[in-house]
């Protein structure tokens, strides 16, 4: 029997022993949620939670076929009612499901919604690749002006200089309307159909089922092959090309750096116009933190009424190594105010009730029940970095007196047993200011 975690996913945990591994200890991820709250609450995104598992079709529809997420990636089963039910490999399909589903159209106000949780993709494990993941992602609906897409490039780009993060590369592309894709497409094919049997077997696997996606290629002959091909950027319709011009030049006013990458397609089907990936250079082959676009037709495409909308959604496990591996700052985890040292009966008589009162009111404090030893207490308050602690045995009780150590200075403060709550209660009133 093997009872260990299966292959691909991971734990989220307290601590982590070794520096590369610390992008795993939850005080980090709970951080990371807070930040991308705030930031969601700051630009007028609010929460969608859906389910983790959805019906098959939804993904086969939006993300599509011919993708690698449909074909190879997805975690699909059959369940007791004979139903096709998959794990969300990604966040946006359902997202627009449950906004077609529950009518949130019908509301007055903007559609703006975020989205936090995990994902599941069955890939090739490797680092900053796993089968369960997680993302949060956002997604703007109603709205077709290149402010739109820039509102969601410029939160992006906020969260990670909230985070701390540097050196990273916005690359952006613009896969036009259908009809400039369709031009496109067509160029690509009379340009690779001489190639066709020097390309890799899975790019002339993509050649009939998604052509585009021959251009995300890493293999190094297929590369070659299309340096010289032709790019999207010259077949966009007027249209397109205008959103695209103004989309860079209101990067340009936020002071936003932004490479055009005229390869960068992306792997799902339901793009259209405005794409981007934001890469860090410390994440090796994995190096993209997050992407987005425009996907105009999804909606209707989900039974619903045909709304422009624009998104992006981001790795929470690859922010949390670049920011690892940036040195960016983390809050100190919480730890106790005040640790309680009782010994004996008597001391854990007075301290139990204590120590409830203490977080009744909200003061961080701590305990070691086995009052048996003090050096034991000490050390578990040393080991919890607690700022304060308390011994309360026979002596304290009779003398009715007890020391508060700091446990940094070393200093303590003789108080009687009655103002011991009180004495607590002021010391963390005035480190609070
Ligand atoms: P995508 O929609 O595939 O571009 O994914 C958006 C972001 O999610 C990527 O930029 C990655 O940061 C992250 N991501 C996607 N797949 C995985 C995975 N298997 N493991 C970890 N992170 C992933």
């Amino acid at each position: 029997m093997d009872y260990t975690i299966a292959k691909g996913a991971f734990d989220i945990v307290p601590f982590e022993k070794e520096e590369e591994d610390k992008w795993r200890e939850s005080g980090r991820w709970q951080y990371l949620e807070t930040v991308l709250r705030k930031t969601a609450d700051d630009y007028g995104f609010k929460e969608i939670r859906t389910p983790i598992f959805e019906r098959t079709e939804l993904f086969v529809r939006s993300v599509g076929e011919g993708t690698d997420i449909v074909s190879k990636e997805m975690y699909t089963f059959i369940d007791k009612g004979e139903r096709s039910l998959t794990l969300r490999p990604e966040g946006t399909a359902p997202s627009m499901r449950a906004f077609v589903e529950k009518k949130l159209y019908a509301q007055s106000g903007l559609f703006k919604y975020y989205y936090l949780g995990p994902m599941f993709r069955y890939e090739r494990p490797q680092a900053g690749r796993y089968r369960q993941y997680h993302q949060f992602g956002a997604e703007a609906l109603g709205n077709t002006s290149p402010e739109q897409d820039v509102e969601l490039i410029d939160m992006m780009w906020e969260i990670y200089r909230r985070l701390g993060l540097k050196n990273l590369t916005l690359c952006i592309n613009s896969v036009g309307d259908s009809q400039s894709r369709s031009d496109y497409k067509k160029a690509l094919l009379d340009y690779l159909t001489p190639f066709f049997a020097e390309l890799s077997a899975d790019s002339q696997d993509r050649f009939s089922k998604n052509i585009l996606r021959i251009l995300d290629s890493k293999d190094p002959k297929d590369k070659k092959i299309l340096s010289q091909a032709p790019t999207i950027l010259n077949y966009l319709h007027p249209e397109s090309k205008s959103h695209f011009e103004r989309v860079l030049q209101l990067l340009e006013g936020l002071n936003i750096p932004y490479k055009i990458e005229p390869a960068l397609v992306r792997g799902l089907d339901y793009y259209n116009k405005t794409v981007f990936e934001i890469t860090s250079g410390e994440l090796g082959a994995q190096n993209a933190i997050g992407g987005g676009g425009r996907y105009d037709g999804l909606t209707a495409a989900l039974g619903g009424p045909d709304l422009p909308a624009v998104g992006f959604a981001t790795g929470i496990e690859r922010l949390l190594q670049t920011m690892l591996k940036q040195n960016a700052p983390f809050p100190d985890p919480p730890h106790p105010f005040i640790f309680l040292i009782p010994l004996g009966t008597k001391g854990l008589e007075f301290c139990f009730p204590l120590l409830c009162r203490l977080r009744h009111e909200g003061i961080p404090a701590e305990m070691d029940f086995s009052a048996k030893k003090i050096q034991h207490g000490l050390s578990l308050a040393n080991a919890l970095s607690a700022e304060y602690a308390v011994i309360v045995g026979d002596n304290e009780l009779s003398s009715n007196r007890t020391a508060v150590k700091n446990m940094q200075t070393r200093e303590s403060e003789d108080v009687s047993l009655e103002a011991l709550f009180a004495y607590i209660k002021k010391l963390l009133d005035r480190k609070r200011g």
